[in-house]
């Protein structure tokens, strides 16, 4: 089988590239990343083998994309522009590559009779989950940022060629990852990055908001199920039951590191900001017996262990302005 991947440079992208490679022999990677900010070149450096190859590119470019084609069983578009805060200041940047990128690949998979697209989708395009309920697949799409509004229009582009055209098509829609190779801008690492080095730990707002947090290794898993046994035109929920405050994960990281809590500072909330994502995945599990094998607190010490001993990976990474306390503030 042929896999084209998109955006495998990037935090997801690199974990399910190296999931598949590692535990299948007959599956062959194409890897399309244009290398933008969240992505970085060393998180596949250690990849050297014959079933895996790397294309510099951009998903929105149609004759790339169709000469890539011709190769091709399947798709994994993974690839996005994903920071909210970076949305906020710059949304042309995720209308071209989250929206039309993906309008890009569905097009020219459609023309090459592809057999199988699937979309890693994600909580946000929902909007806020209200108090006390978990949204499920077929709940509608309400999102409150560039970023989710270029990913739930993306979701509705590839629903609507399996409605029309017929194309084997499949979404999944993920709560917030965690794990190695996550770039510093986003929240979890830059706090335990800003820790280490000893800075004031920025929570937007009060800090109450809401995420389920699970580790990218089940998220991976769940991907790989989905596109071995996922029904056509269907969507799947993927969810490990973690819901915890912001402000919670700051002080845990904080307890990890043997930091004073004190570092954390609250500062102005980011515009349109979710109090809550909440996802019901009783779908994947019951369907496809789906179930997350990390725990949470397991999970969040070996990935702060693993920032901690990994400083060349990020040290580069970790400029002032990746690490600003209020990045949409900035231009990008
Ligand atoms: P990331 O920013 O770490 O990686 C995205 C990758 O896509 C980068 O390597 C980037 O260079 C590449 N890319 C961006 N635009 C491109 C383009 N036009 N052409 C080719 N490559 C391009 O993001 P991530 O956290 O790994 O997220 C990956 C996917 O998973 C996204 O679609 C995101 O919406 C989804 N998702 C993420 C989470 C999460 O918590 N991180 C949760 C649910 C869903």
């Amino acid at each position: 089988m042929k896999v084209l991947v998109t955006g495998g440079m990037g935090f997801i992208g690199s974990n399910f590239i190296r999931h598949i490679l590692s535990n299948y022999d007959n599956i062959q990677i194409t890897n399309i990343d244009k290398l933008s900010l969240g992505s970085n070149i060393e998180n596949l450096k250690d990849i050297d083998v014959d079933r895996y190859r790397f294309v510099r590119g951009d998903i929105a470019d149609f004759r790339l994309v169709k000469t890539l084609m011709k190769d091709v069983d399947a798709i994994v578009n993974v690839a996005a522009e994903t920071h909210v805060d970076r949305s906020i200041s710059n949304p042309m940047l995720f209308l071209e590559s989250n929206t039309i990128g993906t309008f890009a690949l569905l097009e020219e998979a459609r023309k090459a009779d592809i057999s199988t697209f699937l979309q890693v989708s994600t909580d946000e395009v929902h909007g806020t989950t209200p108090k006390d309920i978990f949204f499920d697949e077929v709940d509608s799409l309400n999102p409150s940022n560039p970023y989710s509004a270029s990913k739930a229009a993306a979701d509705m582009f590839v629903t609507s060629y399996h409605k029309t055209y017929g194309l084997k098509t499949m979404i999944t829609r993920c709560t917030n990852n965690f794990g190695p190779y996550q770039s510093p801008e986003k929240f979890l690492p830059k706090i335990v990055i800003r820790a280490i080095l000893n800075l004031k730990i920025p929570i937007y707002g009060t800090g109450q908001q809401i995420r389920d947090w699970i580790y990218v290794n089940d998220h991976c898993k769940a991907v790989d199920l989905v596109l071995r046994k996922g029904k056509a035109g269907e969507t799947y929920n993927i969810s490990a039951g973690n819901e915890l405050k912001n402000v919670t994960v700051a002080e845990k990281i904080l307890n990890l590191l043997e930091k004073p809590n004190d570092l954390i500072e609250f500062v102005e909330d980011r515009p349109g900001h979710d109090a809550r994502y909440s996802l019901n995945s009783t779908k994947i599990r019951s369907q496809l017996g789906w179930t997350p094998q990390y725990n949470f607190e397991n999970g969040l010490k070996t990935i702060v262990d693993w920032y901690t001993e990994n400083e060349g990976w990020w040290k580069p990474l970790a400029s002032e302005k990746t690490l600003h306390p209020t990045p949409w503030k900035l231009k990008w």
